[in-house]
Order: structure tokens, then sequence, then C-alpha cells
């Protein structure tokens, strides 16, 4: 089959691998229909993720046909089906709380080398996204084994809804959704959101379905800013205005009531600490730039609430532990449980609640991922989102 590859730091290719077949009971392989490059495969492209190797098949945003099951799974041939990024045993004790993406199951125990030093925990599995996660191959390839397929995938069983109205399932739009949940939105809130990209966008829209009163989204790309606007929500050009001085005169000089960080670890800024999270990032230091988060967290109003759906691995310098604790903030983030979540956002797309696929500027077949990859990196203004299309 083909698959997107990883051959080093903005180097990534599609080559030929090896089908994947089943390997254990509850194993599914799906046909890959529609998969998309994410905000965080960026992360992998940059060469910042630890424990990826040249080989690696890179992809966590995927659905497509079931064409082959193992004896334990529930899936049928033939099924249309969206598959979560996170890998979950569906029984372990994390699952049992529905805490999925922290699976004890999912990651091997010779892939827990870094996690485990690292985070104190060993993280679970994810697909296409290191071998710190597992190793598991990606979706952005015509063939993928799922593990544990009776578990994770949700069946779409309405043909009349197609493809892009429900891939983003697999991860944006549930982590989107659980973006804001963390920020425990009451009606009437303000929420000022850093970052108009797909997480970013849809942590917008959901906390305008759970009432927020206002939502102001800031970013510097015009054409972001735009689609937020079409959402209903305020915006801020981070090139144009002090942020925090805007969003105090926003709001009364209060600050909002929550405050999102759907950036991540290479966040733009000018601040001189900023400067040197770059420096420390580019000579491999492990420093996540974590200046939005910092931004975020000295413009949330006291008592707010702060939620992180944007990645991070490693470590961060200055940042601002004394505001989060004198101004009694509630921190929330955590790689989204995205099993949690599929039915209910699934209904709502079925009832015409939540539509995604305004966020989908590319689609291109697969052997044109690389363009894909370097574009959506380095036109961010108008390549919003890009869908692969295996077998066009
Ligand atoms: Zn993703
Ligand atoms: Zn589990």
């Amino acid at each position: 089959m083909r698959a997107l590859t990883y051959h080093g730091k903005k180097d990534v290719r599609v080559d030929t691998h090896p089908d994947p077949g089943i390997v254990n009971p509850r194993d599914a392989i799906i046909k890959i229909t529609a998969t998309a490059i994410c905000g965080s495969d960026l992360h992998l492209y940059d060469g910042v993720i630890p424990g990826l190797m040249s080989g690696d098949i890179l992809g966590h945003e995927f659905m497509g046909e079931v064409v082959e099951t193992g004896p334990g799974s529930t899936l049928r041939k033939g099924q249309r089906v969206v598959v979560p990024f996170t890998i979950s045993c569906g029984s372990c004790f994390f699952c049992e709380k529905q805490q999925f993406s922290a699976c004890d199951n999912s990651n091997p125990v010779e892939k827990r080398d870094i996690s485990e030093p690292l985070y104190g925990q060993p993280m679970s599995g994810l697909f296409g996204y290191s071998h710190m996660t597992g190793g598991y191959p990606g979706g952005q390839a015509e063939y993928v084994r799922v593990p544990f397929s009776d578990v994770g995938p949700i069946v779409i069983e309405n043909d009349d809804l197609e493809d892009e109205k429900v891939l983003f399932l697999s991860d944006i739009l549930p982590t989107g959704w659980m973006a804001a949940e963390n920020a425990e939105i009451e009606g009437g809130d303000t929420v000022a959101v850093w970052g108009a990209g797909p997480v970013g966008l849809f942590a917008a829209q959901s906390a305008r379905i759970m009432n927020a009163a206002r939502v102001i989204v800031i970013d510097h790309h015009p054409h972001r800013l735009e689609l937020a606007a079409g959402l209903g929500c305020e915006t801020l050009n981070f090139r144009e205005v002090d942020v925090r001085e805007a969003l105090l005169e926003m709001t009364g000089g209060i600050g909002p009531d929550a405050v999102i960080d759907a950036v991540g670890m290479e966040a733009h800024g000018f601040a001189i600490d900023n400067m040197l999270d770059v420096a420390k990032q580019t000579v491999g230091m492990g420093a996540d730039r974590a200046s939005a988060l910092k931004q975020a967290l000295l413009a949330c109003r006291k008592g707010g609430r702060v939620s992180i759906p944007g990645v991070y691995g490693g470590m961060t310098d200055k940042f601002p532990l004394g505001a989060l604790m004198e101004k009694g903030l509630k921190i929330g983030t955590g790689q989204t449980h995205v099993q949690r979540y599929t039915k209910k956002l699934l209904g709502l797309i079925e009832e015409g609640k939540i539509d995604t696929t305004f966020l989908i500027s590319h689609r291109l077949p697969l052997e044109q991922a690389p363009d894909g990859y370097f574009n959506f990196k380095n036109y961010q203004n108008e390549w919003t989102k890009v869908v692969l299309k295996p077998g066009t």
C-alpha cells in the first residue's frame, strides 16, 4: 500500500509499505476513504516530538470502510467507520472512568521509555504519533490496522452523511468540544480563544453551543479570523493590538471568564522570553514555546478557568505560576477522551447543529500529501484544513 512516511525534519514522502494485517483478535483493518492533516502533525513535521523515526507512517484523523476483522472485533465488513486518534482498551482502570486517552493497555511496555520518565506515567497509544505513543502506523495511508476495534470506531449508519461531515469526529471536533467543556462555560460567559486553527475554531463553535454570550478569537491570520467571525465570534489580531489590554477593555476591566489555549508548543510571539524559548527549541533543549498560554493566564479574570487543548510535550521556562495561584485560576487540559464524545457529536451533526465542512480548504489525493504538509505549514492563512483522499 501507499502511505505518507516521515523521513526527517520537514521531509515526508509517500512510500510503498506492506499492507497491514490482523495481529490481535480485536483488530480490524480499515480501507481509508478520507484522512486529514492535523495541526499537531506539524509538530511531527517540525521534528519537535521525541520518539519519531524515519519510516514511520503518520496520520491520526481518518475514516474508511472495514475490510477485515479479527474474531474479537464487533465491526462487520463493509461498515463505514470514523476512528478516534486515541487507542483505548475499554476496560482498564482509566477506560472504566471514561478517561480513554489515559488508557493503560494501549502503549506497549517497551515504548514507555520516553514518556514514563518525562511525565511520571506512561502515555497511552495514539495512531501515527511517534514511538512515545506506541509507534502505531497512522492513517494517512491506503489501509490501517485498528487495535481494540470493538471500543473506538464509531459506525456511520447514515449513508447520506458524506465523509467530510463526520471525518473530524476522529480528533479535532471532540478536541474542540472537550476544550470548551474544560473551560466550564456558564450561560453569559465571555470566552477568549487563542488560535483560530481547527481546534480553536471548533472550541469557539462549541463554546457558542454551550451558551457563552461572547467568544473572542485571537490570531494573526486574517482569513482564519474571518472564519471565526463567520461562527459569530469577535476577533483580535495580535499583530495589531495588545491582546491583554484589548480583552480588558472588551470586558469592562475584568478579563474573560475562561481562556482557551488552542496554540500549543510552537506559539509565535515577540516577547523576550519567547525568543529564548525559540532558541532553546531550535537547538533541541526541549523547551516548549508557551507564549500563548502565558498571555492567556495573564489575561484571564480572577477566579476564571484555563483550558489547554494545545499540545505541549516538554518543559517551559518563566511559567507565570504566580498568576495561576494568586488569581485562583482553574486548569483543565489533556489529550482528548475522544470515545466519550463521538456519539453525542455525531448526533449534533445529524441534527444539523454542527457543520464542520466550512474548515476544509484543500482536498488532495494521498500522493500529494507532502505538498499538503508544506502548504499547511507555510501558508496557514489560506490552508486551513487539508483532507487527503487515498484511492483518488
Ligand atoms: Zn489531530
Ligand atoms: Zn484502557
